[in-house]
């Protein structure tokens, strides 16, 4: 696994030839790196953008949910109920499911003995709790911060089996056989490389597992950690399709610190209000939409466990109308809102506590939960100290400051699509872990890191089995590759010969502005179609709009471009989902005209069309693909859960022979 020197254009490139690349270092690629080490694959490296950067190490939120099948008690579970559960989240394929379903308890155990800390009883029972979606008790957690613990076990396992790991370096192009039916490898740009032309890396591989996350850069409103900014564009541009990729969950966070406000954040009932842009006029927006005490402590409350936005839960004073709300004051009236511990929330002119007018529920949780205090942040210290804390470690004091808030971007259900054994529809290329769109409408909380781990050991699995196959001659890979290269390069060459250019940084505002304005959970018809015809201007534009004088801002420019057709491809599949008259469903609302002002009671959203998965847009699966430059979407029938048959002497037969690896 010898690097070579090779060169390109004008550019000295570094060259590896490697059975499996793996691109990315978040929980999802470290554990296909683990595993096809352990399986006896070891020609692997990983290719990352920075050690320690993307969402497994760096979020996490009040309990951060992993998902499986329930391991304790004497409630009944079976695979089959797991993966119907999955399935009935809508728009997400059967078989796919019933893999998630099935892998979640290797998956678990994996990481159980790796040493992240799941909670167990003294006879070793992993106690469940539900969570959203979920009807049975599956849930469970290793506390705020779940998925970095699994990438600090995961890595700490793969120092011990010395794989090869590539930090500083952002892959900025997949290579493809001519006709697009396979990857051949990869280009990367070292960013530790000062002189931007030694600074490409190329990867001759059979196999690329591709775990660089969700597109956490096309947002304003994100609480994606800052260091995730996704690459989902150059799979596009290798051909790969995706799906689902309307289905983006938002949800009420921090700005500042970037944190998910769930949990006992909501849960100990604090006050929201909402200033002017200076921090005047400070005003309790909430009060108006509700008729009484009960029913806003409620909603409140109820965010605690409903955290993602749902268009589902608006309707009947649900808790979802918070989010709604939130929205409206920030991005129709231009205000700021924030929570506020310090107080809370007032009624009839009043910031008492009203414990005996609460609901019997909140009430019951609260007393249960010894969270009686008088005031909400003495409630959250009671119930949850280490999320008082967890702040503090960020500068920001809950007893002493409001916080300020937004409806934000947290997780895609939609990616790539790929089979039962993670492979994309362009051979050999393995999408694992938020990439992979493998969820539909609704899924269960903790069901993303669930999938992350089963998918990337499935895919780890097949690619031993099936892809162990000698590396193609240097010669023989640059005889596909090199127009290819040659196009990349010719365009690098271009930007350094420009200079850096400071209007990257207003692309990459402009880009995520629109995506906030427009495919954020209020989703307006004529805004939506309008952003996606400027999305369209501003790809065809965006290469000569950048530049680079040196390799970090040359890498630069391959990412603004990535996140550019990211978003285009993006909204494209929001516009045709309503143009093709789908309704309001998951995480967003479809409107045709501004959210009406009302105080009414009931809710100013009242009329929203809630999806009935009774059109052909709503049933289907809606795929999307980037090809000769060209969006082509379309709906494909969603595959139900096979009937097996697990009569146990075929089952073996069939492993025996081999048989048990297709698709
Ligand atoms: C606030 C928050 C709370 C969440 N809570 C939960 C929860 O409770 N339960 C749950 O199941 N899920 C939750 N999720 C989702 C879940 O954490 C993520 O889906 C999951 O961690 C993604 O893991 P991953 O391995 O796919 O990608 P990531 O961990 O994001 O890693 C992506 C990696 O790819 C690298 N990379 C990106 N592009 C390139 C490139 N071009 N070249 C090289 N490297 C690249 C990045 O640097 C990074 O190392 C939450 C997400 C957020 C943001």
């Amino acid at each position: 696994m010898k690097s070579e020197s090779i060169n390109i254009g004008n550019f000295n490139v570094r060259y590896y030839a490697v059975n499996t690349l793996i691109i990315g270092s978040g929980a999802a690629s470290l554990n296909s790196a683990v595993t096809l080490d352990s399986i006896g694959q070891k020609d692997i490296m990983i290719a990352t953008t920075k050690w320690g950067a993307g969402t497994s190490n760096n979020a996490g939120s009040d309990k951060q949910t992993y998902y499986k099948l329930s391991l304790c008690g004497s409630e009944p579970d079976s695979v089959r109920a797991m993966a119907q559960d999955l399935f009935n989240g809508r728009c997400m394929h059967g078989d796919i499911a019933l893999c998630e379903a099935q892998g979640s308890v290797q998956a678990f155990m994996k990481l159980v003995d790796l040493g992240v800390p799941f909670p167990q009883d003294k006879f070793g029972s992993w106690a469940g709790y539900r969570t959203d979606n979920d009807p049975r008790a599956r849930a469970t957690s290793a506390g705020p911060y779940t998925s970095k613990m699994m990438f600090t076990a995961l890595s700490e396992e793969l120092k011990k089996r010395s794989i090869k790991v590539l930090d500083n370096h952002h892959v900025v192009e997949l290579l493809t056989d001519k006709a697009k039916t396979k990857v051949i490898g990869a280009l990367a740009v070292d960013t530790s490389i000062v002189n931007p032309h030694n600074a490409f890396v190329l990867f001759n591989s059979v196999n690329i597992i591709l775990g660089t996350g969700g597109p956490g850069d096309i947002y304003e409103n994100s609480v994606y950690p800052l260091s995730q900014t996704g690459s989902t564009g150059m799979a596009f541009r290798a051909g790969a399709t995706g799906q689902n990729l309307t289905e983006t969950q938002f949800g009420i966070a921090s700005l500042k610190f970037r944190w998910n406000l769930s949990g006992s954040y909501q849960q100990v009932i604090p006050r929201y209000v909402s200033t002017d842009r200076r921090g005047n006029d400070e005003k309790e927006f909430l009060n108006e939409h509700f008729p009484d005490y009960i029913s806003l402590t409620k909603a409140i409350f109820m965010k605690g466990y409903q955290w993602p936005f749902d268009s589902a839960k608006v309707s009947g004073l649900g808790s979802s109308m918070i989010d709604l709300l939130v929205w409206r004051e920030i991005s129709e009236k231009g205000r700021r809102v924030f929570i506020d511990y310090r107080k809370n929330v007032s009624w009839d002119r009043k910031d008492k506590f009203r414990p005996e007018e609460l609901d019997p529920e909140v009430r019951h949780y609260l007393v249960s939960s010894d969270a009686m205090q008088l005031i909400p942040i003495e409630r959250l210290i009671s119930m949850n100290s280490p999320a008082v804390e967890l702040y503090r470690q960020h500068n920001i004091d809950l007893a002493s400051e409001p916080l300020e808030i937004g409806v934000c971007a947290q997780h895609c259900n939609g990616g790539l699509k790929s089979n039962i054994w993670w492979e994309s529809d362009i051979g050999h290329l393995f999408p694992v872990g938020e990439v992979n769109g493998s969820h539909g409408v609704y899924r269960p909380g903790g069901s993303a890191l669930n999938s992350g781990q089963v998918g990337s050991r499935r895919a780890a699995v097949f690619i031993n089995r099936r892809y162990n196959l000698p590396v193609p001659s240097r010669s023989e890979f640059l005889s596909v590759a090199a127009d290819h290269l040659i196009l990349v390069t010719d365009q690098a060459d271009s930007w350094l010969s420009s200079g850096e250019k400071s209007i990257k940084k207003d692309v990459l505002a402009d880009i995520r502005k629109r995506m906030s304005g427009a495919g954020s959970i209020v989703r307006d018809r004529n805004k939506v179609a309008s952003a996606a015809a400027e999305a369209f201007s501003l790809y065809r534009e965006i290469k000569e709009k950048i530049g680079a004088s040196t390799t970090i801002e040359l890498a630069g420019c391959f990412k603004i471009t990535d996140a550019c057709l990211t978003h285009l491809i993006w909204l494209e599949a929001i516009k045709s989902y309503i143009e093709n008259n789908g309704r309001s469903r998951g995480s967003f609302i479809i409107t045709n005209h501004k959210i009406p002002e009302t105080s009414e009671f009931s809710s100013p959203f009242k009329d929203i069309d809630l999806c009935r998965y009774d059109r052909e847009v709503e049933k289907n699966i809606q795929e999307v693909s980037f090809r000769k430059g060209k969006i082509k979407i379309s709906g494909v029938k969603v595959r139900e859960i096979p009937v097996q048959d697990l009569w146990f002497e075929k089952v073996w037969k069939d492993y025996l022979e081999d048989n048990y690896l297709e698709s």
